[in-house]
């Protein structure tokens, strides 16, 4: 239950004579209590500033910039279409379910290591469906070697990241789907560095191939335990998958497809994060592959989302839980909700009750929310919520009936936690 004497919707305004804040009063005009009165950070940087369109507001890149992409490579192709290469090569078709076993099983390209392959044609099948795709620039470990970050370098020289974690029982790879991100969002590294280009669907599977390399070598946390590999992935490095639709679904369906075809994950153990593309997230519901879906909201008010995060301007809160809603409707799968906890900007009482009241309304039961301490970006004159304030956020919501599991992020001391990663060489 919601206690109501601190609930500000439920008690007589506050003077805002007494209040030391710009405004005393949510965005519908609901008073906050005298307790509550705290102030209101509006997200205006130092340091930086946000790139602008045309029209004074913040640029919101969605147009794939023109730039190339690298040689095809065997994971941008599906098992039929690697089959029909090797023909068109005059080799026979089960060759390519062969390489394939090599590339998504054991994790390697290397033509020596193909010896169920006749010799004379192993280099030459290797050539052409390995393009070198990613080259290890740096690995920061960090967790007693249990996270580990890699800056990768693709064909072209742009850098990208992915970062790695041995959890019990389970190793995440958080990936990269794009260089940089066109989203702008003022809170986070990757925003404040524009959109470079889309990866490749290759460039995001091969993040996983490389990681299931380092995995079986010992390297993550030292030890080697047979058959392990990267058993989740999360869309929440580099990038907004929904902005690099198709080569993002393809992605997932490599990585969901039984060997030789793919990884053989499962699509649960999947999560696709996004800022709210609506009709990107309408067409993955139609998909209704069983992946996790991620709604970074990080405010339940137009008001402050609409700074927040840019694309707000685009598709407001209830339309991006609505189309939330609707991926769960389709596929059974829970919803999840990311809300980085930014101190007196978006961690308000009364932001935890409206976002309870809008989860709600909409159904019970299919959304769980994940309140994140903000991890501050160089440059950002905010900082993480306090911890009275973040349990009271989280008290509310589950007061609300929501499930909330406030998070911690990995990778902070390396600059691999959420929203830290910019690539710099
Ligand atoms: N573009 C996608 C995925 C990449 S970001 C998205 O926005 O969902 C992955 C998550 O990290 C998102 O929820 C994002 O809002 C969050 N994030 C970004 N910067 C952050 C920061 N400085 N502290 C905490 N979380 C952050």
């Amino acid at each position: 239950m919601v206690d109501m004497a601190e609930n500000p919707r439920k008690t007589p305004p506050a003077s805002t004579a007494t209040a030391p804040v710009t405004r005393a009063t949510d965005p519908s005009g609901r008073p906050q209590a005298g307790p509550q009165i705290r102030p209101q950070i509006r997200p205006q940087t130092e340091g930086w500033s946000q790139k602008a369109g045309p029209d004074g507001r913040p640029l919101l890149q969605f147009a794939e910039p023109k730039k190339s992409m690298p040689a095809t490579h065997l994971a941008d192709l599906t098992l039929e279409e690697r089959t029909a290469a090797v023909v068109a090569a005059g080799l026979p078709g089960y060759r390519a379910a062969q390489v394939s076993r090599h590339y998504f099983v054991h994790s390697t390209t290397d033509p020596e290591q193909m010896t169920d392959l006749p010799a004379s044609i192993r280099s030459g099948l290797t050539a052409s469906l390995f393009p070198p795709l990613l080259t290890e620039v740096k690995r920061l470990k960090t967790d007693n070697g249990d996270t580990i970050k890699f800056l990768w370098r693709l064909f072209d020289g742009a850098l990208v990241e992915s970062v790695l974690m041995r959890y019990p029982g389970r190793i995440t790879l958080c990936v990269s789907s794009e260089a940089g991100c066109g989203m702008n969002c003022p809170f986070c590294a990757t925003g404040q560095q524009g959109l470079t280009r889309n990866l490749s669907t290759a460039e995001i599977v091969d993040q996983v191939v490389q990681a299931n390399k380092v995995v079986a070598s010992g390297d993550l946390g030292g030890v080697v335990r047979e058959g392990e590999r990267v058993s989740n992935i999360v869309f929440m490095g580099m990038g907004e998958p929904l902005a690099n639709y198709n080569r993002v679904l393809s992605a997932v369906r490599r990585m969901i497809a039984d060997a030789p075809e793919g990884l053989g994950m499962s699509a649960r153990h999947i999560t696709v994060s996004s800022v709210g593309l609506v009709p990107a997230i309408r067409r993955l519901t139609a998909e209704k592959i069983p992946v996790t879906f991620a709604l970074s909201l990080h405010a339940p008010d137009d008001e402050l989302r609409d700074e927040l995060i840019p694309v707000n301007s685009r598709w407001k809160v209830d339309e991006a839980l609505d189309a939330a809603y609707e991926f769960y409707a389709a596929t059974g799968r829970r919803v999840s909700i990311e809300y980085a906890l930014i101190k007196d900007m978006n961690d308000h009482g009364w932001r935890a009750d409206l976002l309870g009241e809008k989860l709600n309304a909409r159904g019970r039961g299919w959304v769980h929310v994940n309140p994140i301490p903000l991890n501050p970006t160089p440059g950002s004159i905010w900082t993480a919520s306090e911890p009275d304030v973040t349990h009271e956020f989280v008290r509310r919501l589950e007061a609300a009936g929501i499930v909330t599991t406030l998070r911690d992020t990995r990778g902070k001391e390396i600059d691999g936690a959420c929203g830290q990663l910019a690539a710099a060489d």
